[in-house]
This record gives C-alpha cells, structure tokens and sequence, in this order.
C-alpha cells in the first residue's frame, strides 16, 4: 500500500485525481477500524492531516462558519460552541476524548454512515458540503443530497470535501442520542434539532434510523406553524407529543444488534418531544 501525504489543497486534489481509487484518510477513526479488520485495503492512503487549509475554521460572510472538513470535535466543542451550538453537543458525545481528538466533522461526513453523530445536525441547520476536484473545481452540495445510501454519498471519486458551511446560528439547536451506554457507543438512534426565530421555521432530522440521516419534513412543518413565535407562549403538551410523533413518523428503522426498530421510533418520540421542549424554552428565556 502507497502513503500518499501532500502539504497543500492543490497538491491533495491533484494527488486524487492521479489515484482516484485511494482512500483518504483525516482522523483514521474510521479508516484504520476498516483496515484493521481487513474489510477495506486501498493501494493508495492519501493522508490529509499535513494539509493546512482543511484545518482551519473561519467565519463566512453570511456571519455562518466555514468548518474546513479537518477541523476536530474536540476543535468544535471548545471553540464553536457559540457558533454552532448543535454540532458542538454532538460533538460532546462522539466516542471518548481520544476519538474526539483525532476524529473530524469531514471524516464523519465522508463516511455518510446513517449513524453519523454530526448529520442530524448538519441537516436541521441546513449545512452545505462543499467538495472540490482538480479537474472541475468546487461545488456546494446541500447536506439534505448529500447522503444517498448506507455509507455512500454524492462525493466523486476525484473529489475531496473542503469544507461543511454552516448558516448563521439565529436560534437554540439541540441534539440528543440514546446510545447501550453513555459513552463510545454509535447511536441506536439520534435526533437533531435547529430554531429559526427569524424566518418562524424549524429543521429537524433523524439519525440511526432509515438507510441515510434525513430530516423529519411533516414535523418541521407541524411545529413552524404551532410555535407562538409571537408571545413565546410556553409549549402546549399536545405540541411537544404531536412532533414527537411525527419526529418518529419520518423513520424506517431496522432492526439490528443495537435495538430494535420499534424502540427506534419510540425513543425518536420521545427526543423529538423533549429536544423541542428544551429548545422552545431556551427561545423563550432568551426573550
Ligand atoms: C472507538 C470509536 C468510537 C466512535 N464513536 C463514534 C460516535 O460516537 N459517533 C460517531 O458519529 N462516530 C463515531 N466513531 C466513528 C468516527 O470516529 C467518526 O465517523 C469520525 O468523524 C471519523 O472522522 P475521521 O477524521 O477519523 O475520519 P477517517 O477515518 O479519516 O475517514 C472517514 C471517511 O471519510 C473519508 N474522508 C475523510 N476526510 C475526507 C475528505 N476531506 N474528503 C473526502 N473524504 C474524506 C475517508 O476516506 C473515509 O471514508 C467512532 C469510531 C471509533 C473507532
């Protein structure tokens, strides 16, 4: 097997346009997991921790962030949780710390897996996956068509993600995820959630619960028309329940050794009930 370890974006983009069967690799959290049980063995690793430009986060000029694809969960937890409140409480439950300091926002996308920890939140915020290839440039891939099947994506093969663009934060987020235990555990299902105060809408989406992450449409529709965004009037129960169950409705679990997909739609209910609770209070204090 080559190791393949440019020092700059250009040369990682031309590096993958000359071995288009190479597998990159950032935080190898996932990578190496592959190669350790030998499911996986590339001719070429094309190493992306030397590369300055993917590791860099930035403000954008819609005041939203530029999260280049290299940047680390433990990077977003202690310096964007401002900025993207969300991601940085998914973040806060990624695997354990030594996962969280090696593995990166890019490498959990680029693996597209439905369990994913930063995908309902990148989907409830209405996140853009920018990519780039030597040969045809960038283009920005809305995270909604990013995913397309259990672990596979709209990434071509000459191309790399540059980036995850994240909106303007302009209200609470919230994620939640139950998991066999509380820590280095892949979710038997997630739920992310994102207010927009400002446009009177709501982005919610599921994880570990259909064959891609995906957001929860009906109940972004349901909770953007019942919230008294006016009054901020406290949330009526039959609000919180009705979402949580359209929250469940979006699913198509399995089942798997991790749960079952009845307890998947049940405890989506409930997420979605208790995330939108936490969240409608936190809009309502901010007042
Ligand atoms: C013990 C353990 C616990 C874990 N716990 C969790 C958890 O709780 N939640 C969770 O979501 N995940 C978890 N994971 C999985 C993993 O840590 C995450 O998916 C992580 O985000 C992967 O990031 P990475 O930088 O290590 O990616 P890598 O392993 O380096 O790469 C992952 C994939 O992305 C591709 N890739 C990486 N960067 C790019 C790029 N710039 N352009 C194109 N493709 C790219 C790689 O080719 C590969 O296909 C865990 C893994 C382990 C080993």
């Amino acid at each position: 097997m080559d190791f393949v370890a440019p020092r700059s974006w250009a040369d990682a983009l031309a590096a993958r346009a000359e071995h288009p069967g190479c597998t990159p690799i950032a935080g190898g959290t996932d990578v190496m997991v592959e190669l350790n049980f030998d499911r996986h063995r590339p001719d070429v690793l094309l190493d992306l921790t030397k590369v300055p430009e993917l590791r860099e986060w930035s403000r954008a000029d819609d005041g939203g962030v530029r999260l280049g694809a290299g940047v680390t969960y433990h990077r977003v937890m202690t310096e964007l949780g401002n900025l993207a409140p969300g991601l940085a409480m998914a973040s806060r439950t990624v695997g354990s710390p030594q996962i969280r300091a090696r593995g990166t926002v890019g490498g959990n996308v680029g693996s597209a897996s439905p369990a994913g920890d930063c995908h309902p939140v990148l989907l409830a915020v209405g996140a853009t996956v920018e990519v780039e290839s030597a040969a045809r440039g960038s283009r920005r891939i809305p995270v909604a068509d990013f995913f397309t099947g259990v672990k596979k994506s709209a990434l071509e093969p000459d191309e790399l993600i540059a980036a995850v663009l994240l909106p303007p934060t302009n209200g609470p987020q919230q994620f939640a995820k139950i998991g066999t235990r509380n820590a280095m555990v892949i979710a038997v299902t997630s739920f992310g959630l994102a207010l927009h105060p400002d446009r009177r809408a709501v982005g919610a989406a599921i994880g570990s619960a259909a064959p891609t992450p995906r957001r929860a449409a009906a109940a972004e529709d349901f909770a953007a028309g019942a919230l008294d965004w006016e009054a901020r009037a406290a949330l009526p129960d039959d609000v919180a329940t009705e979402f949580g169950r359209l929250v469940a409705e979006a699913a198509s679990p399995i089942d798997d050794v991790r749960g079952t997909a009845d307890y998947r739609r049940h405890a989506l209910g409930v997420l979605g009930r208790r995330a939108l609770s936490w969240a409608w209070n936190e809009h309502r204090r901010a007042a």
